[in-house]
């Protein structure tokens, strides 16, 4: 048997949570943040119907994955340096700005994004985030989906330490035991977030539900809930997405997403 002294009424272990320089971050002029696109840049014509709606919809950022790695191998694809390249041309061309997901720290040098995305795998790629806090281009970080607040926050430290100010967090749900969803968007975290530091939080409800029909609804959950803007993933064909099907929002839903978005988010900012 343990002798009972070795049980403490506090827990002990674990680091205390410190992010001081994201706690002093204040609250700056706001701006409505609206990024929306394909999960897999697939080719030139799904890139240029999409970029045609966001530009007309007023969007800001279009977002496209080209070095996809899937939940399981061998569903690896998308490396097409030639696709980065045509995507990130079809969007000058309607005036949008870019959102690309980084890996590696090593395709950060040929990645043509305007903003640099860190996807939920990497949360707390530590090398990634210490390099990345020296690169000129803006930064999205995503929650990791088993992350606490305090981890999160902890990882947004790392970017913002050596004086990198333009981050985005984004809030894209975690695993949990309910069968609902693949992941479920934490609506708690984005208000409790907003309480704490005025770094912008985004929320994605495409990847925080998995499921299409319910992605609008959650998306406008989340502005009421305090984020500062959306990250959606559309597409011209939902069904025949190269990745993440089930959550493709169709084309012509987008419009009304991001109209109904943009009116919560004034009434919260007004
Ligand atoms: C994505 O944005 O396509 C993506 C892979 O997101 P996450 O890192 O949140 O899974
Ligand atoms: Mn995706």
């Amino acid at each position: 048997m343990i002798p009972q002294e070795h049980f403490q009424s506090k827990r002990t272990w674990g680091p205390e949570p410190k992010y001081p320089t994201v706690l002093s971050i204040p609250h700056k002029k706001k701006e409505f943040i609206t990024i929306a696109g394909p999960c897999s840049i697939e080719n030139d014509r799904q890139v240029e119907s999409i970029a045609q709606v966001l530009s007309q919809t007023g969007c800001k950022y279009m977002r496209g994955g080209v070095f996809r790695a899937g939940t399981y191998p061998p569903d690896e694809f998308g490396l097409d340096r030639k696709l980065m390249r045509v995507f990130f041309d079809i969007a000058k061309s309607y005036g949008l700005q870019t959102v690309m997901e980084v890996l590696d720290i090593r395709q950060t040098w040929e990645m043509p994004a305007d903003v640099l995305q860190v996807g939920a795998r990497h949360m707390q790629d530590y090398t990634l985030l210490n390099e990345l806090s020296k690169s000129n281009k803006p930064i999205i970080l995503k929650r990791n989906m088993g992350a606490t607040l305090d981890e999160f926050l902890g990882a947004a430290e790392y970017l913002v330490r050596n004086g990198k100010k333009d981050i985005m967090l984004c809030e894209r749900g975690s695993a949990t035991h309910m069968k609902h969803v693949r992941w479920d968007l934490s609506l708690s975290l984005v208000a409790a977030i907003k309480r704490m530091t005025g770094l912008p939080i985004l929320v994605d409800a495409s990847h925080g539900t998995g499921r299409r029909d319910i992605v609008l609804d959650m998306t406008l959950a989340g502005i009421a809930a305090g984020a500062d803007g959306y990250i959606v993933e559309v597409h011209p064909a939902p069904q025949k997405s190269l990745s993440d099907a089930d959550q493709a929002l169709p084309l012509g839903i987008y419009p009304e997403l991001h109209r109904k978005a943009e009116k919560i988010w004034r009434l919260k900012n007004g």
